[in-house]
């Protein structure tokens, strides 16, 4: 189906195909109608499956059908939990309408409150802001949300994990109460539905998927590893498997600080973001890695929710997530608009806990994998995997890191790299929306997926697979990333 025929205008319809969409995704063929009929909506969608363009097309459809000349106030608000989120979703808004006269503004902390005020002053009609910056306009009287049209509440269940839904109650109650609200929550939460039950009128419940599974263009990877050996076989896989472009978790900012000093003295182009660095530090980190600066960036979970980078190839889990979810937030980074990744997890024997929590939570049995071999320093220890290197049991990819392998189409002439955001996508890359067809970023025929670790499909949704006083602790946790 076209877009067109989702009754959008034609300069958004141009846009859209400049931006390189061909076709619609399930959640937008399912949303936009609905939206452009003026409902409220609660999209329940897994990660990358095309939930921004769900709801900014629509809206940006009606802004710019029902537009007045004079109009001085912001017509749309979309609150996002993290600065990058904001900055994501507000370049999203700007390649779709870049047809369009919208003006659209990211509200974010971190930077210069005086340029966004200036922005603001100038008129603007889309804000999209995180719930704290957007406050602190509130409380200088710098925004005025009194023509808000339409409301978009994008990861609503992160806005509740990270503390923020006071503030966003707060905002609510200065909006027009004959508003259209679109909420997007990866997990409906007790929580999430009694924020949609107080805010919105009879929504559309839209869901896309299966809510806990990752998914299915990711291959998941379960290496067993001692903890001490860990920074040794991250650092033997990024140098000997063909892993160009690649986001590494780490639970701590600490550990993703040492992860990246680590990589660096080995040689291998890292970068780190997380909430201990600027917000210009974190930007420049995101940056570098979409334009292929680095090989790897090492990212709290501060990078697990809607960051869209593309191309990642690989998803490292360096600690296994304390939070079940995460897991698939995490994974859910690579393998986007049905590109293929592969998401590698490793444990140590202290961490095996997290790992039943996770198959109780994606319904499915992870197998360990044998680890690959690999030189440990700590080879004199029990466990160690030393072997002597010409016993190594994976072939070494003899070419540098940037070659081209035959017949890996996720390959640019650069190497390890993405595609650009605009335009036509780049020869032997993968259009948008299309997969990558049988091959693996480690160069294998997949084939055998089924058998080797794809997350098969097939559990329902609910909130069951938690126990309570694992909810307990998650309701009280107000994490810093
Ligand atoms: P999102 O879930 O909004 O973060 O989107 C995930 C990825 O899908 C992003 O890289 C989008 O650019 C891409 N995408 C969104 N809609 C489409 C579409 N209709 N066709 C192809 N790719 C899309």
């Amino acid at each position: 189906m076209p877009f067109k025929s989702l009754g959008l205008c034609d300069p958004l319809v141009q846009g859209i195909l400049a931006t390189g969409y061909t076709a619609p995704t399930e959640i937008q063929s399912e949303a936009i109608p609905a939206v452009l009929a003026g409902r409220d909506i609660i999209g329940c969608a897994q990660t990358g499956t095309g939930k921004t363009a769900a709801f900014v097309l629509p809206i940006l459809h009606r802004l710019s059908h029902e537009h007045k000349a004079a109009q001085k106030g912001v017509r749309s608000l979309i609150l996002t939990p993290t600065r990058e989120l904001a900055v994501q979703i507000e370049q999203c808004v700007e390649e779709y309408g870049r047809f369009m006269k919208l003006r659209a503004l990211a509200v974010y902390g971190g930077v210069s409150m005086e340029n966004q005020i200036r922005t603001l002053r100038r008129g603007v009609d889309i804000v999209v802001a995180t719930p704290g910056r957007l406050m602190d306009h509130l409380q200088r009287r710098t925004i005025d949300l009194r023509a808000v049209e339409v409301l978009v509440l994008d990861e609503a269940d992160r806005m509740f994990d990270m503390g923020f839904i006071n503030d966003v109650k707060k905002i609510i109650g200065q909006l027009p109460a004959n508003r259209q609200t679109l909420l997007f929550s990866a997990t409906m939460s007790k929580e999430v539905k009694g924020l949609a039950a107080g805010v919105q009128k009879d929504p559309k419940m839209i869901q896309i998927g299966q809510q806990h599974n990752p998914i299915e263009t990711i291959t998941q990877h379960i290496y067993p590893v001692r903890k001490d050996q860990k920074m040794d076989l991250l650092r033997h896989l990024l140098q000997h498997e063909n892993m160009y472009c690649v986001l590494v978790f780490s639970r701590t900012r600490h550990g993703a600080d040492k992860i990246n000093k680590h990589l660096d003295r080995a040689g291998i182009k890292s970068v780190s973001i997380h909430s201990g660095r600027t917000q210009s530090q974190r930007q420049k980190a995101l940056d570098g890695f979409k334009q292929n600066k680095f090989q790897v960036m090492v990212a709290t979970d501060i990078a697990a929710r809607g960051i869209d980078v593309d191309g990642i190839s690989h998803v490292v889990n360096f600690d296994v997530p304390a939070f079940a979810e995460d897991y698939v937030h995490r994974i859910g980074r690579t393998g986007r608009a049905k590109a293929l990744g592969d998401a590698i997890t490793f444990v140590s024997d202290d961490e095996k806990q997290y790992l039943h929590r996770i198959e109780k939570f994606i319904s499915k049995k992870l197998k360990f994998e044998p680890c690959p071999v690999f030189a440990s320093r700590k080879a004199d220890q029990p466990g160690s995997n030393e072997k002597p290197r010409q016993q190594h049991e994976k072939k070494h990819h003899e070419k540098p890191r940037d070659a081209k392998a035959p017949g890996d189409k996720r390959h640019d002439d650069k190497g390890y790299g993405g595609t650009p955001r605009q335009g036509k996508p780049r020869e032997g890359r993968p259009e948008r929306g299309q997969s990558h067809e049988g091959r693996s970023h480690y160069g294998k025929p997949q084939e055998n997926k089924s058998q080797s670790g794809r997350p098969q499909t097939g559990s329902s949704f609910s909130s069951g697979g938690k126990s309570k006083s694992f909810r307990n602790r998650r309701k009280k946790h107000t994490r810093r990333f």
